[in-house]
């Protein structure tokens, strides 16, 4: 990545830096301007751009390129599966209680809408895994029902029995719409396996550009037209397609892909500076369940998140607190309220790798969190 090397970027979840690869198609395709609907020479060869990519962004979660649409990020998908849904006729939505902001406000959107469609809570475990009979018991009701569930969660990395859940919705007709925006690119996918009927992917969070995702959808699901125009992703979201972003989408999604396994061992990295900071008193989230293997989410108690990034950020480390909000002020954490732990909401923060992230990336982490939780060790027993 591009920050000085004297600074550490462990904040992927938020957004992964750019890789060389994406950089280089994103380069590419700025160069050679040009709109992929016109028929001429270099029309077509940005068609051929955004096709290939159509194809290599499909590949990450094993679908063909036509059950991939563009849209302009993960909000932007997850938006457009709701909206399909709606569309379809389902009569009430089940999104679970740790979903991301995206979802969230999205399905509040179509209850507080004219002809609002009913919105429930799917709530999870203590380990922040989703609760398959409260959901089972819930689709017992009659009404096509949306269901809504994350592949993994941004904040703690926990990975969620998708398959089971699609396979309870299946039997009650609904619809499965799955967030696999902080997922994809980090653990394997199976679209259909999972039984999803629709899934949102965003560039960012994979190593591609801001400002670029895409929706998937299976056979079942039919793409409401969101935005009307001119036609584009065969008519589904209409406006010029962003062809340098989709290449460079493409491109990381590739590279995301070749680097899985490699990604996968950083997960013996992070566990180590987990033993370290538990060994001092802190607490790990999640850590009963799968995780994504490059996400950390801890807490020291009294060690407020918003001082855990800012004393970490002094020393030259660059993480995220649960949840922030676009102001860059730190809330609490609902997911970790959600997972029972209010009592450690404020003092949440999230260490995320990716694929530049070295092993001393990780350890120098851990050194900074453990001086600045001591320094906070010795200023309460001053005061006290
Ligand atoms: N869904 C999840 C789980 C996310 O973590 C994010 C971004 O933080 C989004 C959706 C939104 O994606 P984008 O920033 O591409 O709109």
């Amino acid at each position: 990545m591009n920050a000085s090397r004297s600074s550490i970027y462990l904040d992927y979840n938020a957004t992964a830096p750019l890789r060389p690869e994406a950089r280089e198609a994103l380069l590419r395709a700025l160069e050679s301007p040009a709109n992929p609907s016109s028929v001429h020479a270099a029309g077509r060869a940005a068609r051929d751009v955004v096709e290939r990519a159509r194809a290599q962004v499909g590949a990450v979660v094993g679908v063909p390129a036509g059950s991939v649409t563009f849209v302009s990020g993960g909000t932007e998908a997850n938006a457009l599966a709701i909206e399909s849904a709606r569309a379809a006729g389902v009569e009430r939505i089940i999104i679970s209680t740790i979903e991301h902001d995206a979802v969230t406000e999205t399905a509040k959107a179509q209850n507080t809408q004219s002809g609002g469609l009913p919105v429930e809570i799917l709530p999870v475990d203590n380990n922040g895994v989703a609760d398959l009979d409260w959901l089972a018991q819930a689709l017992e009701k009659p009404g096509k029902t949306l269901v809504c569930l994350m592949l993994a969660n941004n904040e703690t990395g926990v990975i969620q029995p998708v398959d089971k859940v699609s396979a309870l919705v299946r039997a009650h007709d609904g619809w499965l719409h799955v967030d696999a925006v902080q997922a994809a690119g980090k653990i394997a996918i199976d679209f259909s396996a999972l039984g999803a009927d629709t899934m949102a992917l965003s560039a960012h969070k994979l190593g591609g550009p801001q400002g670029v995702g895409a929706l998937v959808a299976g056979t079942r699901a039919t793409v409401t037209r969101r935005l009307h125009g001119g036609g584009q992703e065969r008519g589904r979201r209409a406006g010029t397609e962003n062809v340098a972003g989709i290449a460079a989408f493409g491109a990381a999604a590739v590279a995301a892909q070749e680097g899985l396994a490699s990604l996968a061992e950083q997960a013996q990295w992070r566990d180590a500076l987990a033993q370290r900071v538990k060994a001092q008193g802190a607490v790990v989230l999640g850590e009963g369940a799968d995780r994504l293997p490059q996400t950390l989410c801890l807490a020291g108690e009294g060690f407020g998140s918003e001082v855990q990034v800012m004393n970490m950020d002094l020393a030259g480390i660059m993480v995220s607190a649960g949840s922030a909000c676009c102001s860059g002020k730190v809330k609490a954490s609902r997911v970790v309220e959600a997972m029972g732990r209010a009592d450690l909401a404020p003092f949440a923060l999230r260490i995320s790798g990716g694929w530049a992230s070295t092993e001393d990336d990780w350890i120098k982490c851990g050194d900074a969190w453990l001086a600045a939780w001591k320094r906070i060790g010795a200023r309460r027993r001053e005061v006290a």
